[in-house]
């Protein structure tokens, strides 16, 4: 039988456990509070543990994964190479700023979209991240800067909804587990039928964000393959469902490619498109990749499609992505398998 790893138990699960191990229940609050907020990637360093029993349990499997590469960039983003139990590799972001650590996790090893401008989607699909793996990630990077991490962003690697029951249950551990506020936390999403109901369904106070990338149908395919089977129409509707479900508002976020949807026009219909609609767009000037030959706009083009949506009263912002020289900047992140791997051996 495999035995579950105990990142992600609640409080009475852990209880539960160090009592069916023979110990008393308060132990189950001082394992509680050694997984996630010391961190321990053994529970033979729970010193306030008995010496014979913790040495007993050094080997149980808690659910970390190790360290392989750390890129930090000039701005201080530091990219994470970490490895998984079966030698994959994932890539995780922490994100220091003056009152924020945010760290970017992935929630799929690779990702089987393939986004015509993301460098996931080019090194295809391995597989789900289970919810301990998502959670890991968060620990790991608040371990290695020394600080408590304020939001996480369901932005790296992989597509969130195609994995909800992992991410849903990841989001749970991250808020009453390890203590962040829902509010802090993000899931961004390409937007798949059916899935954003299936969101919704949770009533989380997360934030919430769409890949919209594009201001009508046609556009959005060219950029977007899965697109092709989810129109246009039926993603913003879905999205109005969302807020009326949950009452929050949806973030649209919307790469800028020059000479492909960057023109004033394209702002014009992107207004249009979401006009009455409780939103605010996000702008991602494009970060090049090495596959594909999309160019970012220049300044002046962000700025006058940005100021062509806030004429039409369209909440906006631009996001200059962070950790672009170690390419740990949005959609340079690649899955990749350790040399190391007998595996691929
Ligand atoms: N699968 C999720 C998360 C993807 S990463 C989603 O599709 O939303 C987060 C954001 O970065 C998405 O909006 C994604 O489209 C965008 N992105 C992907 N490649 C990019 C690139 N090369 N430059 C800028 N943004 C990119």
């Amino acid at each position: 039988m495999v035995t579950s790893p105990l990142l992600t138990k609640s409080l009475a699960e852990l209880t539960d456990w160090v009592e069916a191990q023979g110990q008393p229940r308060y132990r189950g609050k001082q394992l509680h509070q050694w997984l996630y907020e010391k961190g321990i990637r053994s529970l033979a360093e729970v010193s306030v543990f008995p010496k014979a029993w913790r040495e007993s349990l050094q080997d149980y499997p808690i659910g970390r994964s190790s360290i392989d590469v750390c890129t930090t960039a000039p701005d201080l983003t530091r990219k994470y190479l970490l490895r998984l139990q079966d030698g994959l590799i994932i890539e995780t972001v922490g994100i220091p700023s003056a009152k924020r650590l945010t760290v970017c996790v992935s929630s799929q090893v690779g990702c089987a979209m393939d986004c015509t401008f993301c460098a996931t989607g080019k090194g295809g699909f391995f597989r789900n991240l289970s919810a301990h793996e998502i959670v890991d990630q968060v620990l790991t990077v608040q371990n290695e800067f020394q600080t408590r991490v304020s939001n996480v962003v369901f932005m790296g690697m992989g597509e969130p909804l195609l994995n909800l029951p992992n991410v849903v249950k990841a989001i749970h551990c991250l808020n009453q587990d390890v203590g962040i506020g829902q509010r802090g936390l993000t899931i961004s999403t390409v937007g798949l039928p059916q899935k954003i109901q299936q969101l919704a369904q949770h009533h989380l106070q997360i934030t919430f964000a769409v890949s919209l990338h594009a201001s009508n149908q046609a556009l959005r395919e060219q950029l977007i393959p899965s697109a092709k089977h989810y129109p246009f129409e039926q993603l913003l509707a879905d999205c109005r469902d969302y807020v009326a479900i949950t009452g929050r508002r949806v973030t649209f976020e919307y790469i800028l490619l020059a000479g492909v949807n960057d023109h004033p026009q394209q702002a014009q219909e992107l207004a249009q498109a979401l006009r009455g609609f409780q939103s605010h767009v996000n702008l991602i000037p494009y970060n090049p990749i090495s596959e594909v030959d999309y160019q970012r706009p220049s300044e002046a083009r962000i700025q006058s499609f940005s100021e062509a949506l806030t004429l039409q009263r369209v909440a906006v912002s631009v996001r200059y992505s962070r950790g672009l020289q170690a390419d740990a900047a949005c959609g340079q992140l690649r899955a990749t398998r350790a040399p190391q791997d007998p595996v691929l051996a």
